[in-house]
């Protein structure tokens, strides 16, 4: 049996990092990315998410060393930055919004942790405010102590140091979502300090932008409404998050016959891909680090690379990523 092997690599941030007003984002720098496209360019051979579905569904070999380039969360930064770069080498991006964040003006929860982190160098600053936070609701919502949960949490990632993770995990999946949402508001205008909606209108693209990149060739799938952990969520609830997706991906213009799934956080169970069935999505990518060997199974949970794993120099080497993809 064919099975078709592609490097799928996960964007997020792409800046001009030295001139953003948060340089400490975490982010790819442009000239960086730019690099990055030539290398790709070199050594890969770039294909689209229809070609992928296509080759998919009638066994059809894609091309050696296929590569796929996929952008998370619809940031601003994929339309100004990205888009320009990509249209000019005719190569296809897809793209995730978070639908919420476009239509409605907020700015989720997990990037307000990701501007507050950016905005705050100290990161024990950021620690000292969560636990008086902690220890002003402790009561309330029944918490363990300070230390249980930094003893818990502070564990160092392949990117990111045991502070960073600390708060990360506390605010993004240890604490009842309400208290969450509260410490998370807190830091947002203490530490940030900007109105969430001119904020979510600096940082997210809109509707019409996203239509003039589908206008021009780049794939926009679903990455749910709320940008939740799928596998937190109960059958109804994440039908009921995916659903809203569709309805916006339908009324932007996507093709209902590619329609494609990009899981937040990379998280999802067998309810996701029940719901996934049933609204006829042809391909999901999770964040699990791989190449991606498509077949009936994996085709709804294909793994991705981080654009760390590829080299960032329009003259480097390949490194061990080309040798199994
Ligand atoms: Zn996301």
């Amino acid at each position: 049996m064919l099975m078709n092997k592609v490097t799928i690599i996960m964007y997020h941030y792409v800046r001009d990092l030295a001139h953003s007003r948060y340089p400490e984002i975490k982010g790819l720098d442009a000239g960086l990315f730019k690099e990055q496209i030539l290398y790709l360019k070199n050594h890969y051979s770039f294909i689209t998410v229809e070609q992928l579905i296509d080759s998919h569904i009638t066994g059809s070999k894609l091309p050696e060393k296929a590569v796929l380039l996929t952008f998370d969360d619809a940031y601003i930064d994929h339309f100004t930055t990205v888009f320009p770069i990509l249209s000019e080498n005719n190569i296809q991006g897809a793209f995730f919004p978070p639908v919420k964040a476009i239509t409605e003006h907020i700015v989720l929860d997990v990037n307000k942790i990701h501007f507050i982190l950016a905005a705050e160098s100290n990161k024990q600053k950021i620690i000292t405010e969560i636990n008086q936070e902690l220890a002003r609701h402790r009561d309330e919502y029944s918490l363990q102590s300070n230390e249980y949960y930094y003893e818990k949490l502070a564990q160092p990632s392949r990117f990111d140091m045991a502070e960073v993770i600390f708060i990360k995990r506390l605010l993004q999946v240890e604490l009842d979502e309400v208290l969450r949402k509260i410490i998370t508001n807190h830091l947002f205008e203490k530490i940030v300090g900007i109105d969430e909606k001119s904020f979510s209108r600096e940082l997210y693209m809109n509707t019409e932008q996203l239509k003039c990149m589908l206008r021009n060739g780049m794939h926009i799938g679903s990455h749910s409404f709320d940008h939740y952990w799928l596998n937190s969520l109960s059958y109804h609830k994440q039908k009921e998050e995916i659903g809203l997706s569709v309805d916006f991906l339908k009324s932007i213009g996507v093709d209902e016959n590619y329609f494609t799934l990009c899981f937040p956080y990379g998280a999802y169970n067998e309810d996701t891909l029940r719901v996934m069935a049933e609204f006829n999505f042809k391909a999901g990518f999770s964040s699990k680090v791989d190449i991606a060997v498509c077949t009936e199974e994996t085709i709804f949970h294909l793994p991705r690379l981080d654009t760390n794993d590829i080299p960032k120099s329009s003259h480097s080497e390949v490194n061990e990523w080309y040798a199994k993809g």
